[in-house]
């Protein structure tokens, strides 16, 4: 049930999140990119999978400059819908405050993204209307314990002058 933590921790009668399903988009590879003003400012970075959106945390918003690391803590699957929300969670809710779609578009993975979650490197390049180009998701630790979540780089890759 991979989005069985989403809705543990949302009560979908008191916000207007999607409570969402597994579902897939017309290319399958939709990205989305979210700016979530909680308790900390971070970006919400979303990749379509399987029919959910795989999903981090980004505290120091996403970089466009090629080598700069950004990390990127993962967070629980997302439905699908989840990529089109804008709007407020309200107060005492999970994630209470407003999101804002920075930007979406498709990605579109360098090798075969299921190896590269497993392994803990994954690139792939973003077409967006701001983010565009190479990058790669390197995983640095599982963070340990038994809630801790696997922790990630973010990094735009430079690529080769045309
Ligand atoms: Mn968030």
């Amino acid at each position: 049930m991979p989005l069985e933590e989403y809705r543990r921790k949302r009560s979908f009668t008191r916000t207007s999140e999607p409570r969402g399903k597994k579902a897939k988009s017309a290319s399958g590879r939709t990205f989305v990119v979210q700016h979530h003003c909680a308790s900390h400012e971070h970006h919400d970075f979303r990749l379509e999978l399987d029919g959910v959106l795989k999903s981090w945390a980004v505290p120091k918003l996403v970089s466009t400059e090629p080598g700069v690391r950004r990390l990127a803590v993962q967070v629980e699957d997302h439905p699908l819908a989840y990529g089109k929300f804008e709007g407020r969670i309200p107060e005492g809710q999970y994630g209470a405050g407003t999101v804002d779609i920075y930007d979406h578009g498709t990605w579109v993975p360098d090798e075969d993204p299921h190896e590269g979650l497993e392994a803990g490197k994954l690139t792939f390049h973003l077409k967006g209307r701001k983010l565009k180009g190479a990058w790669v998701l390197v995983r640095t630790g599982s963070g340990g314990g038994r809630s801790a979540k696997p922790q990630w780089l973010l990094i735009k890759r430079a690529e080769p002058a045309k």
